[in-house]
Protein backbone atom coordinates (compact mmCIF):
# COMPACT_ATOMS: atom_id res chain seq x y z
CA UNK A 1 0.00 0.00 0.00
CA UNK A 2 1.33 3.33 -1.01
CA UNK A 3 2.56 5.54 2.20
CA UNK A 4 1.41 9.21 1.74
CA UNK A 5 2.82 12.33 4.07
CA UNK A 6 -1.30 12.96 5.14
CA UNK A 7 -4.29 11.32 5.16
CA UNK A 8 -5.90 14.26 3.49
CA UNK A 9 -4.80 17.56 2.44
CA UNK A 10 -7.25 20.49 1.84
CA UNK A 11 -6.22 23.34 -0.44
CA UNK A 12 -7.11 27.09 0.41
CA UNK A 13 -8.14 27.88 3.80
CA UNK A 14 -11.35 29.92 3.63
CA UNK A 15 -14.35 28.80 5.38
CA UNK A 16 -14.44 25.62 3.01
CA UNK A 17 -11.11 24.41 3.44
CA UNK A 18 -10.41 25.12 7.01
CA UNK A 19 -13.65 23.16 8.46
CA UNK A 20 -12.55 20.61 6.24
CA UNK A 21 -9.46 20.28 7.43
CA UNK A 22 -10.70 21.12 11.28
CA UNK A 23 -13.33 18.35 10.46
CA UNK A 24 -10.96 15.46 9.03
CA UNK A 25 -8.24 16.02 11.70
CA UNK A 26 -11.84 15.48 14.43
CA UNK A 27 -12.55 12.45 12.85
CA UNK A 28 -9.34 11.24 13.10
CA UNK A 29 -7.48 12.34 9.97
CA UNK A 30 -3.48 13.01 9.47
CA UNK A 31 -4.42 16.63 7.98
CA UNK A 32 -2.63 19.79 6.67
CA UNK A 33 -4.36 22.79 4.95
CA UNK A 34 -2.16 24.67 2.24
CA UNK A 35 -2.74 28.15 2.16
CA UNK A 36 -1.33 30.82 -0.31
CA UNK A 37 -2.43 34.25 2.07
CA UNK A 38 -0.44 35.00 4.90
CA UNK A 39 -3.42 34.55 7.35
CA UNK A 40 -6.31 31.85 7.65
CA UNK A 41 -9.69 32.16 7.14
CA UNK A 42 -9.58 33.03 3.17
CA UNK A 43 -12.04 35.72 1.18
CA UNK A 44 -14.86 35.54 3.84
CA UNK A 45 -12.15 36.25 6.71
CA UNK A 46 -10.03 38.64 5.28
CA UNK A 47 -11.86 40.22 2.75
CA UNK A 48 -15.43 39.47 2.68
CA UNK A 49 -17.68 39.21 5.36
CA UNK A 50 -16.06 39.84 8.21
CA UNK A 51 -14.45 43.36 7.35
CA UNK A 52 -18.16 44.17 5.38
CA UNK A 53 -19.63 43.53 7.90
CA UNK A 54 -17.59 45.38 10.50
CA UNK A 55 -17.99 48.32 8.02
CA UNK A 56 -22.17 48.12 8.08
CA UNK A 57 -22.42 47.95 11.52
CA UNK A 58 -20.23 50.82 11.95
CA UNK A 59 -21.07 52.71 9.26
CA UNK A 60 -24.90 52.25 10.77
CA UNK A 61 -24.13 53.44 14.17
CA UNK A 62 -22.42 56.50 12.52
CA UNK A 63 -25.83 57.43 10.84
CA UNK A 64 -27.71 56.86 13.93
CA UNK A 65 -25.57 58.81 15.88
CA UNK A 66 -24.79 62.05 13.27
CA UNK A 67 -28.83 62.55 11.07
CA UNK A 68 -30.39 62.52 14.13
CA UNK A 69 -32.35 59.22 13.79
CA UNK A 70 -31.97 58.16 17.53
CA UNK A 71 -33.36 62.00 18.78
CA UNK A 72 -37.07 60.91 18.61
CA UNK A 73 -36.29 57.98 20.96
CA UNK A 74 -35.05 61.04 23.22
CA UNK A 75 -31.29 60.65 22.73
CA UNK A 76 -29.81 63.55 21.22
CA UNK A 77 -26.45 63.59 20.14
CA UNK A 78 -24.55 66.78 19.21
CA UNK A 79 -21.56 66.66 16.73
CA UNK A 80 -20.93 63.08 15.84
CA UNK A 81 -17.89 63.13 13.74
CA UNK A 82 -16.62 60.17 11.97
CA UNK A 83 -13.12 58.82 12.39
CA UNK A 84 -12.48 56.53 9.10
CA UNK A 85 -9.43 55.42 10.69
CA UNK A 86 -10.72 54.61 13.36
CA UNK A 87 -13.31 52.49 11.81
CA UNK A 88 -10.96 50.64 9.76
CA UNK A 89 -8.97 50.16 12.71
CA UNK A 90 -11.50 48.33 14.50
CA UNK A 91 -12.34 46.16 11.25
CA UNK A 92 -8.62 45.18 11.13
CA UNK A 93 -8.72 43.82 14.93
CA UNK A 94 -11.92 42.05 14.45
CA UNK A 95 -10.33 40.10 11.46
CA UNK A 96 -6.95 40.01 13.19
CA UNK A 97 -9.06 38.41 16.20
CA UNK A 98 -11.18 35.60 13.81
CA UNK A 99 -8.26 34.63 11.67
CA UNK A 100 -6.04 34.05 14.85
CA UNK A 101 -8.79 31.97 15.79
CA UNK A 102 -8.74 29.81 12.71
CA UNK A 103 -4.70 29.47 13.68
CA UNK A 104 -5.76 28.59 17.21
CA UNK A 105 -8.36 25.63 15.95
CA UNK A 106 -5.49 24.33 13.29
CA UNK A 107 -3.64 23.76 16.43
CA UNK A 108 -6.11 22.63 19.05
CA UNK A 109 -6.94 20.14 16.31
CA UNK A 110 -3.26 19.26 14.82
CA UNK A 111 -3.97 20.45 11.62
CA UNK A 112 -0.52 21.13 9.91
CA UNK A 113 -0.66 24.62 8.15
CA UNK A 114 1.46 24.26 4.82
CA UNK A 115 2.39 28.41 3.90
CA UNK A 116 2.61 28.95 0.12
CA UNK A 117 0.39 28.40 -3.18
CA UNK A 118 -0.18 24.89 -3.34
CA UNK A 119 0.20 23.18 -7.57
CA UNK A 120 -0.81 19.48 -8.25
CA UNK A 121 2.03 17.30 -9.63
CA UNK A 122 -0.03 14.19 -10.64
CA UNK A 123 -3.37 12.78 -8.49
CA UNK A 124 -1.65 13.09 -5.09
CA UNK A 125 1.39 14.89 -4.72
CA UNK A 126 1.02 18.75 -4.45
CA UNK A 127 3.94 21.37 -4.19
CA UNK A 128 3.19 24.27 -1.80
CA UNK A 129 5.78 26.74 -1.76
CA UNK A 130 9.23 24.87 -1.97
CA UNK A 131 7.70 21.75 -0.56
CA UNK A 132 6.24 18.79 -1.80
CA UNK A 133 4.00 16.65 -0.02
CA UNK A 134 1.26 13.73 -1.24
CA UNK A 135 -2.04 12.64 0.41
CA UNK A 136 -4.05 10.25 0.03
CA UNK A 137 -6.86 12.43 -0.44
CA UNK A 138 -6.77 15.88 -1.51
CA UNK A 139 -9.63 18.87 -1.35
CA UNK A 140 -9.59 21.62 -3.73
CA UNK A 141 -11.23 24.71 -1.94
CA UNK A 142 -9.31 27.35 -3.64
CA UNK A 143 -12.89 29.64 -3.70
CA UNK A 144 -13.40 32.37 -5.60
CA UNK A 145 -11.90 35.89 -7.15
CA UNK A 146 -13.45 39.21 -8.47
CA UNK A 147 -15.03 39.06 -12.26
CA UNK A 148 -13.60 41.31 -14.29
CA UNK A 149 -15.25 43.94 -16.29
CA UNK A 150 -13.87 44.13 -19.91
CA UNK A 151 -11.75 46.94 -20.97
CA UNK A 152 -11.94 48.09 -16.94
CA UNK A 153 -8.70 48.03 -15.11
CA UNK A 154 -9.11 47.94 -11.34
CA UNK A 155 -6.35 49.77 -9.69
CA UNK A 156 -7.21 49.59 -6.17
CA UNK A 157 -7.19 53.73 -5.87
CA UNK A 158 -9.67 54.99 -8.05
CA UNK A 159 -11.69 51.85 -9.51
CA UNK A 160 -11.70 49.45 -6.86
CA UNK A 161 -12.62 46.02 -6.26
CA UNK A 162 -14.47 44.78 -2.87
CA UNK A 163 -11.45 44.00 -1.14
CA UNK A 164 -10.17 47.91 -1.92
CA UNK A 165 -13.30 49.21 -1.19
CA UNK A 166 -13.37 47.83 2.13
CA UNK A 167 -9.98 49.96 2.50
CA UNK A 168 -11.20 53.29 0.76
CA UNK A 169 -8.77 55.75 3.18
CA UNK A 170 -11.70 58.86 2.85
CA UNK A 171 -14.79 58.96 1.90
CA UNK A 172 -15.73 59.11 -1.79
CA UNK A 173 -17.96 62.49 -2.87
CA UNK A 174 -19.22 60.44 -5.10
CA UNK A 175 -18.91 56.43 -5.84
CA UNK A 176 -20.39 54.30 -9.26
CA UNK A 177 -20.94 51.20 -8.05
CA UNK A 178 -20.92 48.40 -10.58
CA UNK A 179 -23.31 45.74 -10.35
CA UNK A 180 -26.97 45.57 -8.32
CA UNK A 181 -26.03 42.34 -6.35
CA UNK A 182 -25.00 41.68 -2.66
CA UNK A 183 -21.62 42.98 -2.81
CA UNK A 184 -22.26 46.00 -4.36
CA UNK A 185 -25.25 46.76 -2.15
CA UNK A 186 -24.04 46.01 0.75
CA UNK A 187 -20.49 48.32 0.32
CA UNK A 188 -22.74 50.87 -1.60
CA UNK A 189 -24.41 51.39 1.86
CA UNK A 190 -21.33 51.68 3.74
CA UNK A 191 -20.68 54.62 2.18
CA UNK A 192 -23.75 56.39 1.78
CA UNK A 193 -24.00 56.06 5.40
CA UNK A 194 -20.47 57.88 5.59
CA UNK A 195 -21.89 60.39 3.47
CA UNK A 196 -20.65 59.65 -0.51
CA UNK A 197 -23.62 59.89 -3.20
CA UNK A 198 -23.73 56.33 -4.37
CA UNK A 199 -25.07 55.56 -7.85
CA UNK A 200 -25.53 51.79 -8.85
CA UNK A 201 -25.42 50.47 -12.32
CA UNK A 202 -27.37 47.21 -12.95
CA UNK A 203 -27.25 46.02 -16.09
CA UNK A 204 -30.52 44.15 -15.24
CA UNK A 205 -33.72 45.37 -14.62
CA UNK A 206 -33.82 44.85 -11.20
CA UNK A 207 -31.49 44.65 -8.50
CA UNK A 208 -30.65 41.57 -6.51
CA UNK A 209 -30.24 38.84 -9.30
CA UNK A 210 -31.92 35.17 -7.74
CA UNK A 211 -34.29 36.99 -5.46
CA UNK A 212 -38.13 36.76 -5.58
CA UNK A 213 -39.74 39.58 -7.64
CA UNK A 214 -41.49 41.39 -5.01
CA UNK A 215 -38.36 41.46 -2.23
CA UNK A 216 -36.22 42.25 -5.31
CA UNK A 217 -38.92 45.70 -5.89
CA UNK A 218 -39.37 46.75 -2.18
CA UNK A 219 -35.67 46.50 -1.55
CA UNK A 220 -34.64 48.77 -4.30
CA UNK A 221 -37.63 51.05 -2.82
CA UNK A 222 -36.07 51.31 0.32
CA UNK A 223 -32.44 51.84 -1.01
CA UNK A 224 -33.79 54.86 -3.08
CA UNK A 225 -35.73 56.34 -0.04
CA UNK A 226 -32.45 55.66 1.92
CA UNK A 227 -30.96 57.76 -0.71
CA UNK A 228 -29.21 55.46 -3.18
CA UNK A 229 -29.65 56.13 -7.18
CA UNK A 230 -30.09 53.07 -8.90
CA UNK A 231 -29.77 52.86 -12.68
CA UNK A 232 -31.17 49.53 -13.48
CA UNK A 233 -31.50 48.23 -17.11
CA UNK A 234 -27.90 50.04 -17.65
CA UNK A 235 -24.70 49.11 -18.74
CA UNK A 236 -21.59 50.16 -18.42
CA UNK A 237 -19.52 50.92 -21.37
CA UNK A 238 -16.12 51.93 -20.46
CA UNK A 239 -14.07 53.47 -17.27
CA UNK A 240 -11.90 56.06 -17.87
CA UNK A 241 -9.30 57.75 -14.93
CA UNK A 242 -7.57 61.08 -15.00
CA UNK A 243 -6.07 61.66 -11.85
CA UNK A 244 -8.07 61.02 -9.30
CA UNK A 245 -11.47 60.92 -11.26
CA UNK A 246 -13.03 58.66 -13.14
CA UNK A 247 -15.77 59.13 -16.15
CA UNK A 248 -17.82 56.19 -16.53
CA UNK A 249 -19.92 55.94 -19.37
CA UNK A 250 -23.23 54.27 -19.47
CA UNK A 251 -25.95 53.42 -21.61
CA UNK A 252 -29.32 51.56 -21.60
CA UNK A 253 -29.22 47.94 -21.62
CA UNK A 254 -31.54 47.74 -24.64
CA UNK A 255 -29.27 50.55 -26.43
CA UNK A 256 -30.06 53.93 -26.46
CA UNK A 257 -28.57 57.13 -25.66
CA UNK A 258 -25.33 57.39 -24.10
CA UNK A 259 -24.47 59.12 -20.74
CA UNK A 260 -21.23 59.47 -18.33
CA UNK A 261 -21.20 59.80 -14.50
CA UNK A 262 -18.03 61.83 -13.09
CA UNK A 263 -16.73 60.00 -9.98
CA UNK A 264 -13.85 59.72 -7.30
CA UNK A 265 -14.76 55.90 -6.77
CA UNK A 266 -16.14 52.92 -9.06
CA UNK A 267 -16.53 49.62 -7.31
CA UNK A 268 -16.52 46.79 -10.00
CA UNK A 269 -18.86 44.57 -8.35
CA UNK A 270 -20.37 42.22 -11.05
CA UNK A 271 -19.52 38.90 -9.47
CA UNK A 272 -17.10 36.66 -8.43
CA UNK A 273 -15.26 33.55 -10.57
CA UNK A 274 -13.68 29.99 -9.31
CA UNK A 275 -10.20 30.55 -8.57
CA UNK A 276 -7.95 27.26 -9.67
CA UNK A 277 -5.49 29.80 -11.52
CA UNK A 278 -2.05 28.43 -10.63
CA UNK A 279 -3.27 24.93 -9.16
CA UNK A 280 -2.30 22.70 -12.30
CA UNK A 281 -5.30 20.64 -12.29
CA UNK A 282 -4.07 18.88 -15.75
CA UNK A 283 -1.24 17.17 -13.82
CA UNK A 284 -4.02 15.66 -11.93
CA UNK A 285 -6.87 15.06 -14.50
CA UNK A 286 -9.52 17.40 -12.83
CA UNK A 287 -12.17 18.63 -14.89
CA UNK A 288 -13.89 21.95 -15.03
CA UNK A 289 -16.77 22.80 -16.23
CA UNK A 290 -18.15 25.38 -18.60
CA UNK A 291 -18.05 27.82 -16.41
CA UNK A 292 -14.59 26.99 -14.56
CA UNK A 293 -15.84 25.76 -11.95
CA UNK A 294 -14.39 21.92 -10.70
CA UNK A 295 -17.19 19.55 -11.62
CA UNK A 296 -18.11 17.58 -8.59
CA UNK A 297 -20.65 14.61 -7.81
CA UNK A 298 -22.76 14.79 -5.05
CA UNK A 299 -20.64 13.42 -2.61
CA UNK A 300 -18.12 16.54 -3.74
CA UNK A 301 -15.86 14.21 -5.40
CA UNK A 302 -14.11 15.27 -9.13
CA UNK A 303 -13.77 13.36 -11.67
CA UNK A 304 -10.40 11.59 -10.42
CA UNK A 305 -10.35 9.18 -7.41
CA UNK A 306 -9.34 10.85 -3.97
CA UNK A 307 -9.38 14.33 -5.86
CA UNK A 308 -12.61 16.31 -3.63
CA UNK A 309 -14.27 20.36 -4.49
CA UNK A 310 -16.28 22.45 -2.22
CA UNK A 311 -16.65 26.31 -1.65
CA UNK A 312 -16.98 28.55 -3.89
CA UNK A 313 -14.58 26.87 -6.91
CA UNK A 314 -17.23 24.37 -7.29
CA UNK A 315 -20.95 24.78 -8.37
CA UNK A 316 -24.08 26.42 -6.14
CA UNK A 317 -23.97 29.85 -4.45
CA UNK A 318 -20.86 31.58 -3.58
CA UNK A 319 -21.35 31.52 0.14
CA UNK A 320 -19.11 31.33 2.80
CA UNK A 321 -22.18 29.05 5.08
CA UNK A 322 -22.32 26.83 1.92
CA UNK A 323 -18.29 26.35 1.76
CA UNK A 324 -18.77 25.08 5.26
CA UNK A 325 -21.35 22.97 5.70
CA UNK A 326 -19.81 21.09 2.05
CA UNK A 327 -16.49 21.66 4.28
CA UNK A 328 -17.75 19.31 6.97
CA UNK A 329 -19.66 16.84 4.63
CA UNK A 330 -16.82 15.96 2.50
CA UNK A 331 -14.39 14.95 5.53
CA UNK A 332 -16.99 12.39 6.41
CA UNK A 333 -17.14 11.26 2.99
CA UNK A 334 -13.34 10.85 2.90
CA UNK A 335 -13.60 9.09 6.57
CA UNK A 336 -15.94 6.64 5.08
CA UNK A 337 -18.98 8.04 6.61
CA UNK A 338 -22.70 9.69 4.99
CA UNK A 339 -22.01 13.92 4.39
CA UNK A 340 -24.84 15.63 2.91
CA UNK A 341 -25.73 18.88 2.25
CA UNK A 342 -29.15 20.28 1.09
CA UNK A 343 -28.55 22.50 -1.15
CA UNK A 344 -32.42 23.54 -1.52
CA UNK A 345 -32.24 24.96 1.92
CA UNK A 346 -29.34 27.10 1.80
CA UNK A 347 -30.34 30.57 2.93
CA UNK A 348 -28.83 34.08 1.28
CA UNK A 349 -28.61 37.24 3.37
CA UNK A 350 -27.96 40.98 2.29
CA UNK A 351 -26.71 42.73 5.42
CA UNK A 352 -27.91 46.14 4.15
CA UNK A 353 -30.50 48.14 6.99
CA UNK A 354 -32.98 46.70 6.62
CA UNK A 355 -31.86 42.98 6.11
CA UNK A 356 -32.69 41.46 2.99
CA UNK A 357 -32.95 37.35 3.71
CA UNK A 358 -34.36 34.42 1.83
CA UNK A 359 -34.46 30.58 1.58
CA UNK A 360 -35.50 28.01 -0.78
CA UNK A 361 -37.82 29.29 -4.02
CA UNK A 362 -38.92 32.61 -5.31
CA UNK A 363 -42.15 32.90 -5.77
CA UNK A 364 -41.43 32.98 -9.45
CA UNK A 365 -39.38 29.51 -9.16
CA UNK A 366 -41.91 28.25 -7.05
CA UNK A 367 -45.04 28.38 -9.36
CA UNK A 368 -42.46 26.78 -12.33
CA UNK A 369 -43.00 23.76 -10.13
CA UNK A 370 -46.72 23.47 -9.41
CA UNK A 371 -49.92 25.25 -7.32
CA UNK A 372 -48.21 27.90 -4.52
CA UNK A 373 -50.37 29.43 -1.61
CA UNK A 374 -48.26 32.60 -0.83
CA UNK A 375 -49.10 34.69 2.75
CA UNK A 376 -47.82 37.90 3.95
CA UNK A 377 -47.26 39.62 7.16
CA UNK A 378 -45.77 43.67 6.97
CA UNK A 379 -43.64 44.82 9.56
CA UNK A 380 -45.79 47.59 9.99
CA UNK A 381 -48.51 45.27 11.83
CA UNK A 382 -45.87 43.43 14.21
CA UNK A 383 -45.78 44.98 17.47
CA UNK A 384 -42.55 44.75 18.44
CA UNK A 385 -41.24 46.46 15.01
CA UNK A 386 -43.72 49.42 15.49
CA UNK A 387 -42.20 49.80 19.21
CA UNK A 388 -38.61 50.07 17.88
CA UNK A 389 -39.80 52.36 15.17
CA UNK A 390 -38.39 49.51 12.67
CA UNK A 391 -41.55 49.01 10.24
CA UNK A 392 -39.96 48.64 7.20
CA UNK A 393 -40.14 45.07 5.11
CA UNK A 394 -42.33 41.92 5.68
CA UNK A 395 -42.21 38.39 5.71
CA UNK A 396 -43.05 36.25 2.83
CA UNK A 397 -44.08 32.40 2.89
CA UNK A 398 -44.77 30.56 0.07
CA UNK A 399 -45.86 26.78 0.55
CA UNK A 400 -47.07 24.51 -1.86
CA UNK A 401 -50.80 24.24 -2.59
CA UNK A 402 -51.85 20.85 -2.28
CA UNK A 403 -49.18 19.54 0.69
CA UNK A 404 -48.84 22.94 2.17
CA UNK A 405 -44.92 22.20 2.47
CA UNK A 406 -43.20 25.07 3.01
CA UNK A 407 -40.98 26.16 -0.46
CA UNK A 408 -39.67 29.36 0.62
CA UNK A 409 -39.56 32.06 2.84
CA UNK A 410 -38.37 35.86 2.21
CA UNK A 411 -37.82 38.77 4.60
CA UNK A 412 -37.10 42.00 4.58
CA UNK A 413 -36.79 43.53 8.13
CA UNK A 414 -33.63 44.74 10.23
CA UNK A 415 -33.59 40.94 12.03
CA UNK A 416 -34.18 39.25 8.42
CA UNK A 417 -30.72 37.30 8.59
CA UNK A 418 -31.38 36.08 12.30
CA UNK A 419 -34.88 35.44 11.21
CA UNK A 420 -34.41 33.10 8.02
CA UNK A 421 -32.81 30.57 10.19
CA UNK A 422 -35.84 28.99 11.87
CA UNK A 423 -37.17 29.48 8.19
CA UNK A 424 -34.32 27.16 7.07
CA UNK A 425 -34.59 24.71 10.37
CA UNK A 426 -37.99 24.78 9.56
CA UNK A 427 -38.10 23.81 5.89
CA UNK A 428 -34.88 21.06 6.66
CA UNK A 429 -37.25 19.80 8.54
CA UNK A 430 -40.15 19.43 5.77
CA UNK A 431 -42.46 21.45 7.93
CA UNK A 432 -45.57 22.79 6.30
CA UNK A 433 -46.88 26.44 6.61
CA UNK A 434 -49.27 25.21 9.43
CA UNK A 435 -46.19 23.98 11.65
CA UNK A 436 -45.24 27.30 11.29
CA UNK A 437 -48.50 28.89 12.10
CA UNK A 438 -48.89 26.77 14.88
CA UNK A 439 -45.54 27.11 16.52
CA UNK A 440 -46.03 29.51 19.61
CA UNK A 441 -43.69 32.36 19.06
CA UNK A 442 -42.41 34.58 21.83
CA UNK A 443 -44.37 38.24 22.12
CA UNK A 444 -43.25 41.21 21.32
CA UNK A 445 -40.70 39.63 19.02
CA UNK A 446 -39.84 40.20 15.00
CA UNK A 447 -40.23 36.48 14.50
CA UNK A 448 -44.19 36.83 15.23
CA UNK A 449 -44.11 38.27 11.65
CA UNK A 450 -42.94 34.63 10.32
CA UNK A 451 -45.90 33.28 12.38
CA UNK A 452 -48.51 35.47 11.31
CA UNK A 453 -46.98 35.26 7.36
CA UNK A 454 -47.06 31.45 7.99
CA UNK A 455 -51.06 31.94 8.64
CA UNK A 456 -51.95 33.99 5.87
CA UNK A 457 -51.12 31.14 3.90
CA UNK A 458 -54.36 29.65 5.09
CA UNK A 459 -55.89 33.19 4.65
CA UNK A 460 -56.08 34.03 8.18
CA UNK A 461 -53.91 36.34 10.46
CA UNK A 462 -54.53 38.05 13.34
CA UNK A 463 -53.22 40.93 12.90
CA UNK A 464 -54.23 42.37 9.56
C1 LIG B 1 -16.92 41.59 0.07
C2 LIG B 1 -17.49 40.21 0.27
C3 LIG B 1 -18.45 40.01 1.24
C4 LIG B 1 -18.97 38.75 1.45
N1 LIG B 1 -19.91 38.59 2.43
C5 LIG B 1 -20.42 37.37 2.65
C6 LIG B 1 -21.35 37.17 3.70
O1 LIG B 1 -21.70 38.09 4.43
N2 LIG B 1 -21.85 35.92 3.90
C7 LIG B 1 -21.47 34.88 3.10
O2 LIG B 1 -21.97 33.77 3.30
N3 LIG B 1 -20.57 35.03 2.11
C8 LIG B 1 -20.03 36.25 1.88
N4 LIG B 1 -19.10 36.41 0.90
C9 LIG B 1 -18.70 35.22 0.11
C10 LIG B 1 -17.72 34.36 0.90
O3 LIG B 1 -16.60 35.12 1.22
C11 LIG B 1 -17.32 33.14 0.09
O4 LIG B 1 -18.47 32.44 -0.33
C12 LIG B 1 -16.47 32.19 0.92
O5 LIG B 1 -15.30 32.85 1.37
C13 LIG B 1 -16.09 30.96 0.11
O6 LIG B 1 -15.28 30.13 0.87
P1 LIG B 1 -14.23 29.13 0.22
O7 LIG B 1 -13.64 28.38 1.34
O8 LIG B 1 -14.86 28.39 -0.88
O9 LIG B 1 -13.13 30.06 -0.47
P2 LIG B 1 -12.30 31.33 -0.01
O10 LIG B 1 -12.84 31.94 1.21
O11 LIG B 1 -12.19 32.19 -1.22
O12 LIG B 1 -10.89 30.74 0.38
C14 LIG B 1 -10.05 30.16 -0.54
C15 LIG B 1 -8.64 30.26 -0.03
O13 LIG B 1 -7.81 29.46 -0.86
C16 LIG B 1 -6.56 30.08 -1.00
N5 LIG B 1 -5.93 29.57 -2.22
C17 LIG B 1 -6.38 29.69 -3.50
N6 LIG B 1 -5.59 29.04 -4.35
C18 LIG B 1 -4.61 28.47 -3.59
C19 LIG B 1 -3.50 27.66 -3.89
N7 LIG B 1 -3.24 27.28 -5.14
N8 LIG B 1 -2.71 27.28 -2.87
C20 LIG B 1 -2.96 27.65 -1.58
N9 LIG B 1 -4.01 28.41 -1.25
C21 LIG B 1 -4.83 28.81 -2.24
C22 LIG B 1 -6.91 31.56 -1.09
O14 LIG B 1 -5.78 32.35 -0.72
C23 LIG B 1 -8.06 31.67 -0.11
O15 LIG B 1 -7.61 32.05 1.16
C24 LIG B 1 -18.52 37.66 0.67
C25 LIG B 1 -17.54 37.85 -0.30
C26 LIG B 1 -17.03 39.11 -0.50
C27 LIG B 1 -15.96 39.29 -1.53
Amino acid sequence: MAEYDYDVLVIGAGPGGYVAAIRAAQLGLKTACAEARETLGGTCLNVGCIPSKALLHASELFEEASHGALAKFGVEIDGARLNLDQMHAEKAKAVGELTGGIEYLFKKNKVTWLKGKAAFQDLSTVKVGDQTVTARDIVIATGSVVTPLPGVEIDQKVVVDSTGALALPKVPEHLVVIGGGVIGLELGSVWRRLGAKVTVVEYLDQILPGFDGEVRKESAKLFKKQGMELKTSTKVTGVTVEGDRATVSVEPAAGGAAETLSADAVLVAIGRKPNTDGLNLEAAGVKLNGRGQVEIDHDFATNVDGVWAIGDVAPGLMLAHKAEDEGVAVAENIAGQTGIVNHDVIPSVVYTMPEIAGVGLSEEAAKERGEVKVGKFPFMANSRAKTNRDTDGFVKVIADAKTDRVLGVWIISSLAGTMIAQAAQAMEFGATSEDIAYTCHAHPTHAEALKEAAMAVQGKPIHI
